[in-house]
């Protein structure tokens, strides 16, 4: 899951991690306030989750508290769109910063490098900018620095990475002091993602996070109650927001043909079936182990979410599930949603013979085998 700048910054700043004065708010009328704390001289920056927000005209500069409030009260609320985010995310709230007087940028990350198949510093002289350019432009100026598992970094390494990265002189004792926060952070935090872009040199020489974005491993979200919030608004799709609001694994495809199974791989099989008999999936959508009539009623609205599902494809092998309680859920899913699509399922395994009686009369056509279920729904579609 994503966290925004000021949760990363806040989560950093824990480890020791420099980063400006600031505040978080919703409400554009408490701007002015935190503005004249910070002094006047503030940045103000949009909390959406997504790259390139300065190009967006979500971050920026005011020597002004009553300039910086006008500007947030027109921020808020409004949709930034960006060449990383074409769909554009709406920004419910701006973080205010003291502006940080910036003599060079650098950029550093913390990531898993699944290649190497180890976590691994990235460091480059050339920040402020997208790291992807100067990946592509000037892949020199980019050194990777490989965390030993075991080990750890030793301090004459992570030295040894901050001169080949043409750090200057008056930085290196800092950046090597902060990269190794930024390493114990990722690894006590269970980040999967630490970004800092620019980390700022002042004219007085003083290094400091400009920008932060920290990636928590979604495995790992049960220690993070306080983050929740946000992880619905870190899909861009607003029915994957909502399928993690309810805690469906949807993801959505683009195709016609609606999916619900159970177990990643029978809903697997099913996009190849359905890909097989030359239809094309909606959504890949896992009901999850022993679903009850409630969570199988919640998967089905979710699916028909979707305007583009002009048909739904039902396949499941009950274990632990009970079919006759994912049977009851359609129907009550059915019942309340004045659905016209035509529904094929494919039921097997525990109850399967109650299921099929709940199912006797309804709309929802049965096949034998998951073949056969995906040619019918594909045909009924066309
Ligand atoms: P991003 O575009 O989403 O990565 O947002 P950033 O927080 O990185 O801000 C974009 C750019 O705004 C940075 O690259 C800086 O050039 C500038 N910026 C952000 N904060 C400050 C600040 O405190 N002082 C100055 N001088 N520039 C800033
Ligand atoms: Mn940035």
């Amino acid at each position: 899951m994503k966290l925004h700048e000021y949760q990363s910054k806040d989560l950093l700043s824990r480890f020791g991690v420099p980063v400006a004065d600031g505040d978080v708010t919703s409400d554009p009328s408490e701007v002015k306030a935190i503005a004249e704390r910070l002094g006047g001289n503030v940045v103000v920056k949009a909390q959406v989750l997504m790259g390139g927000r300065g190009k967006a005209g979500g971050v920026k500069l005011f020597t002004d508290a009553d300039e910086a409030s006008a500007f947030a009260k027109d921020l808020i609320g409004k949709k930034l769109v960006s060449i990383q985010n074409p769909a554009g995310m709406v920004v419910e709230k701006v973080l205010v910063t003291k502006t940080i007087d910036i003599a060079e940028e650098y950029y550093l990350s913390v990531l898993l490098d699944r290649s190497l198949q180890q976590v691994v510093v990235m460091i480059s002289k050339e920040g402020g900018m997208d790291i992807e350019e100067v990946a592509e432009h000037n892949p020199d100026a980019i050194i990777k620095l490989p965390v030993d598992p075991a080990w750890g970094l030793s301090d004459f390494e992570v030295r040894q990475a901050v001169k080949d990265a043409k750090i200057p002189k008056v930085a290196q004792n800092q950046m090597v002091a902060m990269i190794k926060k930024l390493v114990k952070a990722y690894i006590e935090t269970d980040a999967d993602l630490i970004e800092i872009n620019p980390c700022a040199l002042t004219p007085e020489n003083v290094l400091i996070a400009a920008d932060a974005k920290v990636a928590i491993d979604d495995n790992a979200l049960f220690r993070y109650s306080d983050f929740n919030e946000t992880s619905s608004d870190a899909a861009d799709d607003p029915i994957e927001a909502e399928a993690i609001k309810r805690g469906i694994a949807y993801v959505r495809l683009g195709g016609e043909i609606g999916i619900m199974a159970n177990g990643a791989g029978l809903t697997m099989q099913s996009l190849d079936e359905i890909n097989a008999a030359g239809g094309r999936p909606a959504n890949f959508l896992d009901v999850g182990g022993g679903a009850k009539a409630d969570r199988v009623k919640s998967c089905v609205e979710v699916i028909l979410m979707d305007p583009n599902v002009k048909g739904l494809f039902i396949n499941i092998f009950g274990g632990i599930t009970r079919v006759d309680e994912v049977a009851k859920g359609v129907l009550q899913a059915l019942d309340e949603l004045d659905v016209k699509i035509p529904i094929v399922a494919r039921i097997e395994g525990t109850a399967v013979a109650e299921g099929r009686k709940i199912l006797e009369g309804s709309r929802v056509q049965s096949a034998a085998t998951v073949k056969e279920a995906a040619a019918k729904i594909v045909e009924l579609t066309r």
